[in-house]
């Protein structure tokens, strides 16, 4: 794990662990611990959801009442992005000062900055899985969701090495590989590898929709098969939370988009221009890709 010393600290064991939020990322945090020694409770929005989970045996307790989480001595945030800050707000003055609270949104910079503006001094660490898909809900979620993906950290000025080892066991039990990032950094570089492919993926779409040339777009859409489906699938995601993810964000996309115009601007000269660097440029581009993944599409970096 990387940037985690002193493992050996003599730790009190984590046996409760509380999930706020049971839809695509909180469900699959259940299910993925789910016989793995834990205690594991839900709390949702939504009684059904409660009734659902109940039923498919992955909390054994929940409640739409967030003092059920107070028991815990680990908490999952797992709402939506814009419902975290507020969530963590009402648990601060709940929470036993042991606990360890610990979200899963998708940026870390607000959420962290206003954890350590000291108004409220909970134990938290912010959290990232870096995996997901376009779908919603707790009917979406799969025990397997985080295996092999990378899972973000980004203590906060009221966090241990102690509660980061701690929290780093349990998520480690997902399948998952640890990687500390300073919250900046790491909303910078999700501009880029997350919120870029989403808008690359929906302008894509938008592009052939509004083709000046209404027969060439039509035609376009009937021949359209796997290149276009797989370049386009993010433009299926959740409207709530690509709206979340790319407006929350806007400044590092905005960034982003600006030097993707440059780069896009580069390439189409080279193509008029230099067809022979063009050829190497786009080789390089298909090495790299090659390398960077798996057989099976896991990030082997
Ligand atoms: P989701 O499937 O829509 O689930 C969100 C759940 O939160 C819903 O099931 C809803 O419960 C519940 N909820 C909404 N408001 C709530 C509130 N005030 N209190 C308690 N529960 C509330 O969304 P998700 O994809 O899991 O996203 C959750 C978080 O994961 C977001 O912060 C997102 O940035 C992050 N994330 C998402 C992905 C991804 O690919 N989707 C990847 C990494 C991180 P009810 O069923 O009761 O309405």
């Amino acid at each position: 794990m990387d940037g985690i010393k002193g493992r050996v600290i003599l730790m009190t064991e984590v046996k409760t662990i509380a999930v706020i939020g049971l839809g695509l990322i909180g469900g699959s945090i259940l299910k993925g611990l789910k016989d793995k020694g834990f205690e594991l409770l839900g709390i949702a929005r939504r009684k059904e959801t409660i009734d659902q989970a109940l039923t498919e045996k992955i909390i054994s307790e929940g409640s739409t009442n967030l003092q059920l989480a107070c028991k815990a001595d680990i908490i999952f945030v797992c709402t939506p992005i814009n419902k975290t800050v507020e969530t963590i707000k009402l648990l601060s003055s709940k929470v036993k000062p042991e606990t360890i609270i610990t979200d899963v949104a998708s940026l870390k910079g607000e959420i962290l900055d206003f954890i350590n503006a000291n108004q409220y001094p909970v134990r938290f660490i912010g959290g990232h899985p870096m995996a997901g898909t376009e779908n919603k809900g707790l009917n979406a979620s799969c025990e397997n969701l985080f295996e092999a993906a990378k899972w973000v950290l980004t203590p906060s000025k009221w966090s241990n090495q102690e509660d980061l080892i701690k929290i780093s066991s349990v998520i480690e039990k997902l399948g998952t590989k640890i990687v500390i990032a300073d919250p900046v950094l790491h909303d910078k570089a999700v501009a880029l590898i997350s919120h870029m492919p989403l808008l690359l993926s929906q302008s894509l779409f938008g592009l052939v929709e509004n083709y000046p040339d209404k027969d060439v777009s039509g035609l376009a859409f009937i021949l359209a098969s796997s290149g276009f489906r797989d370049m386009t699938r993010l433009a299926s995601t959740n409207p709530e939370l690509s709206r979340d993810m790319i407006i929350q964000n806007k400044e590092n996309v905005i960034m982003a988009v600006k030097e993707l115009k440059k780069y896009l601007d580069e390439f189409e000269k080279e193509l008029i221009e230099n067809e022979e660097n063009f050829v190497k440029v786009i080789e390089n581009i298909a090495f790299q890709r090659k390398k960077m993944f798996s057989p099976e599409g896991k990030n082997v970096l």
